[in-house]
């Protein structure tokens, strides 16, 4: 194939010409657009480098087993086209269940010890994961709608914005407020979900192993941080600034009220990694709750 950039005039007269014999419509400011496009691929293509990608997760207790199929088949449709990424699941599933990923057979624990436990989980198989380039870890119930792309690979670490603290100043962040916790932090100017994280292999591996360190500090004065590993992501992002930081797009709720949420944040995000509802964590106050903030407001 010649990889020739093509003018706009020769460009226009072959988009019309595909459009034209495949029954669609020809747009001509689509073709345009088109036209942009293809000459960035052509210049683009050969500068790509293909990383290898660990994209880890979790899938224990059977109530979240009924995530799995579609978590990964929404990833490797959408999450980082193009790289070469391996599937690490620590799960307790039947293993016909397992959709492909290299499963570490793991025995159920109760809630919050399957969140909480994930850095000493991943961290069991540290020799296998300095294998790779990046690692990310994305929660089960989350769902992938949109390319996750190569916007998230950075030279450190990578944490979305969590979509409910990402508003308003007035909505304080749930930082753990104990001193008696290794999570216990000031305020910070980003407060960052649990559910999607990541990085560069080596900065995360680092961040892992202090998470875990302090997880454990924790444990051992019986206490556990209020929002559990999340609090302590967020402690460990306050200390180490991460290198990326992803907007709501990545932690978009399902649940979310776009009237409310669109008008906060001023703008509206286009969902790529949507948070689901879970039928066993909803409750009847749960939603009151809602209805009475948004008509305080
Ligand atoms: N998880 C699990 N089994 C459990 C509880 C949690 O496998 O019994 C894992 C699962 O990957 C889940 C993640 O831990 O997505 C975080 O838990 P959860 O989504 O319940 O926390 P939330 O985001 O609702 O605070």
């Amino acid at each position: 194939m010649d990889n020739k950039p093509t003018t706009a005039e020769e460009f226009a007269r072959l988009a019309n010409n595909f459009y034209m014999a495949n029954g669609q419509a020809s747009d001509y400011n689509r073709i345009i657009s088109d036209s942009h496009l293809i000459n960035y691929i052509l210049t683009e293509k050969s500068k790509l480098k293909k990383y290898k990608v660990a994209f880890l997760w979790i899938c224990l207790n059977p109530q979240y087993w009924e995530y799995a199929k579609d978590m990964m088949e929404g990833a490797r449709k959408f999450f980082l086209p193009g790289h070469q990424t391996d599937f690490f699941l620590w799960s307790d599933m039947p293993p016909e269940n397992n959709y492909g990923a290299t499963v570490f057979p793991t025995e159920p624990v109760e809630w919050p010890l399957p969140t909480l436990m994930r850095y000493s989980l991943f961290l069991q198989q540290e020799e296998k994961l300095k294998e790779y380039d990046y690692l990310f870890y994305c929660d089960v119930d989350m769902k992938f709608v949109g390319i996750v792309g190569d916007e998230i690979l950075g030279e450190g670490l990578t944490a979305a914005q969590h979509p409910m603290y990402a508003i308003r100043k007035e909505f304080i962040a749930p930082t753990e407020p104990n001193p008696k916790s290794t999570a216990y932090m000031d305020l910070p100017k980003y407060y960052f979900a649990g559910g999607f994280q990541g990085g560069k292999t080596a900065d995360f591996i680092k961040a892992m192993k202090v998470m875990k360190k302090n997880i454990d500090v924790d444990f051992t004065k019986n206490y556990m941080a209020r929002w559990n590993d999340e609090s302590h992501w967020n402690k460990y992002l306050h200390d180490n600034p991460p290198y990326i930081v992803l907007s709501p797009s990545y932690i978009y709720p399902d649940s979310l009220i776009k009237e409310y949420y669109e008008k906060l944040w001023g703008c509206s995000y286009v969902p790529k990694l949507v948070t689901l509802t879970k039928k066993f964590s909803t409750s009847a106050e749960g939603g009151a709750a809602v209805t009475k903030m948004i008509n305080t407001l």
